[in-house]
């Protein structure tokens, strides 16, 4: 029984150990979303920036450029997504985690469906328009035909402080 236990306790070790590294490397690839959602604010963008990993390296990388392109669909995660089915030469993305600092709306939740992506990592949530949680569940509403998983809350208040500061700015600016 003790041999046992002791079996039990290295393996929910080696569990930790991998999770933890799992999680740092999450930090490490929300950084550079959070770099991206920067270059977004210096435009006088909403701050929000997106990459694309596949095999564990960034493939796409993209910010918000809803005003600069006059696209409703100029989202962050959306434009990396289209970058990387282009890099990748094909639209099935199922290799691929998509980090963003602000949770998918339910239009880039549901090209995340459509391009079959493994994993959804965002910082902040979107009360006001999260599809991966908050007002819908697109990563696992069962009626789709695919479904993705989704990790909330990486580097969250960075992310949230990022679209804060910006909103606090614009209006001081009005
Ligand atoms: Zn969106």
């Amino acid at each position: 029984m003790g041999e046992r236990n002791d079996s039990i306790k290295n393996h929910a070790r080696e569990n930790r150990a991998v999770e933890n590294r799992f999680q740092e490397r999450d930090q490490e690839f929300m950084r550079l979303a959070l770099a991206e959602a920067e270059a977004a604010a210096s435009k006088g963008e909403v701050p929000v920036g997106a990459v694309v990993v596949c095999d564990g390296e960034v493939i796409a990388s993209a910010h918000n450029l809803r005003e600069t392109n006059a696209d409703p669909a100029a989202h962050a995660e959306f434009l990396a997504l289209e970058e990387a089915a282009e890099k990748l030469e094909r639209w099935r993305l199922s290799d691929c985690t998509v980090y963003v600092t602000l949770e998918p709306c339910a239009m880039c939740a549901g090209l995340m469906v459509n391009a079959r992506i493994a994993r959804c990592v965002f910082g902040a949530s979107d009360p006001k328009a999260g599809a991966c949680g908050t007002l819908f569940s697109l990563q696992d509403d069962e009626r789709l035909n695919h479904a993705f998983e989704v990790r909330s809350g990486v580097l969250e208040d960075e992310c949230r402080a990022l679209l804060q500061n910006f909103f606090r700015e614009r209006r001081k600016g009005r």
